[in-house]
Formats: structure tokens, sequence, C-alpha cells
């Protein structure tokens, strides 16, 4: 008889990738030039997500050498402007676990410019129902890594169409589980301690600990917290409108009498925060018909949140499908609830498509 996986190893060097990889955002927001560039479906990139991919895939490469990748940025325009790149690979080089164990599990020193490129540039699996293939976004939530908020260093392991292991790093979410408040959106300039590293495995739960510079630090259990009373539910959305349908969001919430506004935050924060029980609903109704969701966007946040009892499906109450490439064409928008409540919030979202209809 083969026994399961247990995913510890993949679990302990996503978790220590993804810290290596926020050390080097939080020295990026540091920097007034962020060597931001625009994309060509014009959403920005910085020094931060460039860095932040190299470091995450030379882990994966060294541990893991066999698996795919599928992430979100690619070398193509730093091949063109050399002063950037080189800016970048300092970075990169200059960015260790200040423990000597966990930096060597996560690679080390990165040996020349041309090695971080062609890493940099390993991501451009097509994704699919086979094999073992990571989802990566160095930085989710870019806008709000720009503006000094709320952004998400967010690594996920499909495999064979399965999520199995995910792991979150939120540079400037709180430290503590407490409930979120209208400000969470911006980072913790109100001196309460920020930086926090969430983890998951299927079927072994999820968990948080804070956002160290060397070897883990301890970690506990998360889970979300019951909703006795739906109208008392704080329900979280994208501070971006161009991302989720903020009116019909705040429509499916007053059909579930929540009075209460949106907290508004920028990237897969979001499914952290609910997975902690700091909130309960998370609502991404689609701005328009035509877009199609990432999987690097939904990967670790989807598994955090049901490992942490809750469930995350489409506005038509079906589950993410992670098993079709790149992206998540066969599901529209993102609703994410504890499961005790989350078929009441579906019902409310076609009550809502139906009045409008
Ligand atoms: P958030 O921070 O939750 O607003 O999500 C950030 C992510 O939204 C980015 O990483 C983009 O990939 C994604 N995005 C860009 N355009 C759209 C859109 N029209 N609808 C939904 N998501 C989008
Ligand atoms: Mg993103």
């Amino acid at each position: 008889m083969s026994s399961t996986p247990s995913y510890r190893q993949e679990l302990r060097v996503a978790e220590l990738a993804v810290q290596r990889a926020s050390l080097l955002t939080q020295k990026v927001a540091q920097l007034k030039a962020k060597g931001t560039l625009s994309k060509d479906d014009t959403s920005p990139v910085t020094i931060g997500d460039f860095g932040a991919q190299a470091l995450i895939i030379q882990a994966i490469k060294k541990n893991f050498p066999d698996d795919e990748i599928v992430a979100e940025e690619e070398a193509s325009s730093l091949r063109e402007n050399k002063a950037l790149s080189s800016q970048i690979w300092e970075l990169v080089k200059e960015t260790r676990l200040n423990d000597t164990e966990s930096d060597w599990l996560v690679g080390g020193q990165m040996p020349s410019e041309e090695v971080f490129l062609d890493t940099l540039d390993s991501g451009k699996s097509a994704g699919g129902p086979k094999g073992r293939i990571w989802a990566l976004d160095p930085i989710d939530g870019t806008k709000g890594f720009l503006r000094g908020e709320q952004y998400a260093v967010c690594l996920g392991l499909i495999v064979d169409g399965d999520l199995k292991v995910g792991a979150i790093g939120c540079p400037n979410l709180p430290v503590s589980d407490a409930a979120l408040t209208p400000t969470v959106g911006q980072s913790g300039s109100d001196g309460i301690e920020i930086g926090v590293l969430f983890g998951t495995v299927k079927g072994a739960g999820s968990t948080s600990r804070k956002l160290g510079d060397g070897a883990l630090l301890p970690s506990k259990p998360i889970s979300m917290r019951p909703v006795p009373n739906i109208a008392d539910a704080c329900f979280c959305e994208s501070v971006e409108s161009g991302h989720s349908a903020q009116g019909d969001n705040a429509e499916v919430a007053k059909l579930l009498g929540i009075t209460n506004p949106s907290i508004r935050l920028d990237s897969q924060a979001k499914y952290c925060s609910i997975a902690r029980g700091a909130g309960d609903i998370y609502l991404r109704l689609p701005t328009r018909p035509d877009y199609q969701e990432k999987i690097w966007d939904h990967a670790a946040g989807d598994l955090l949140v049901r490992e942490a009892g809750g469930e995350v499906t489409d506005i038509h109450g079906k589950r993410l499908d992670f098993s079709i490439g790149r992206t998540l064409k066969d599901n529209k928008g993102v609703v994410a609830a504890p499961a005790t409540i989350h078929a009441q919030v579906i019902e409310a979202v076609k009550a809502m498509y139906a009045a409008k209809a």
C-alpha cells in the first residue's frame, strides 16, 4: 500500500522561500524608486515582484527540480533594461535568511545575473491536470504594495489538479488575529506589530506565525470564527473597484442583513483575514463577464480558507478549478465564507443577480 505524502518538506520550503521573498519586498518598500514598469495589461510590476519571484523559484528548483511553475512575472522587460536587471540581482544576492540551515535550504546566494534572469523566467508552465505545479504570485496586490498598504507573497502547490500546500506572507498584516478594522488596508502606522506568515497543507489544517528573518518562528493553528448571526458578519473585498464589483458586493451584503460597511484590502490578505477569524466573508463578484481569474491570485488562499473551516467557490457555488491551465476559466468570481453559512451567501448572490436581470 502506498502511503499518502505528508507534504511536510514542501510546506517548509514554501514557507521559508516566502519568508525570504517577503524580506526582499520589505526592503523594496523602503526604496523611494521601486522600479515600477507597466505591463502589457497596464498593471504595474516592481523590483519587488521580480526579486521575490526569482528567490521563490530558486528555492523550488533546488528542492523539487522536476516540478513545474506557473508564475505571474517573466524576465523579457529586464533583459532589455540592464540597469534595472543589475539592481534587482544585487537585491536578490543580498537578501539572505539569517539562519544558515534555512538559507541553504532555499538556495543560498544566486551565482550570476544570468542565472537570476533564467530563474525568473522559469515560471512559464501552462498548468493543467497532471503533475506537480506551483502557482506563484510574488507580490499579489502590487497596487497595495505601491500605496504602502496590504499585499501578499503567495505560493501554492497543485498536484494532479488538486491543491496540496499553500504559503502566504503578509508583511503589513497585524500579527494579532483581532477583528479587521477599516484601517487594516493601510500598513501598521499606528504602532501595532505587523508581518504574518500563513501555511496550509491539505488535510492538516492552516497555521500562522510571525514573519521572521531566519528560521521559521513558532506557529499556531488558525480557524474561521463561528457566525451565529449572519447580519453581524464582516465582509471584505478589493480596494480596486476594477477587480471586484463593489456595488454588487454591497447589494449581497444588504440581502444578508449586513449593515457594517465592507473592509477593503488588497491581495490574498483577504483570504488570510477570514481564515484567521478576523473577518468572515470574502466577496469578489466579477466586474466584467470576460475576465478570467489567474490561478496564482487564488491557489494558496483557497486552500488556506478551506483548511480553516471555510468553503471557497465561484458565484455559482462551484469549487475553483485549478486543473485547467493558468487561469480559472471555468469559474466566475469568488465567494469565500465559513462552511456553515456559505450556502446562504450563495443564495444571496443568486438573488442579487436575479433582481438585476
Ligand atoms: P486584489 O488585490 O484582491 O484586488 O487583487 C489583485 C489581483 O487582481 C491582481 O493580481 C490581478 O491579477 C487581478 N485582477 C486584475 N484585473 C482584474 C479584474 N478585472 N477582475 C478581477 N481581478 C483582476
Ligand atoms: Mg496578483
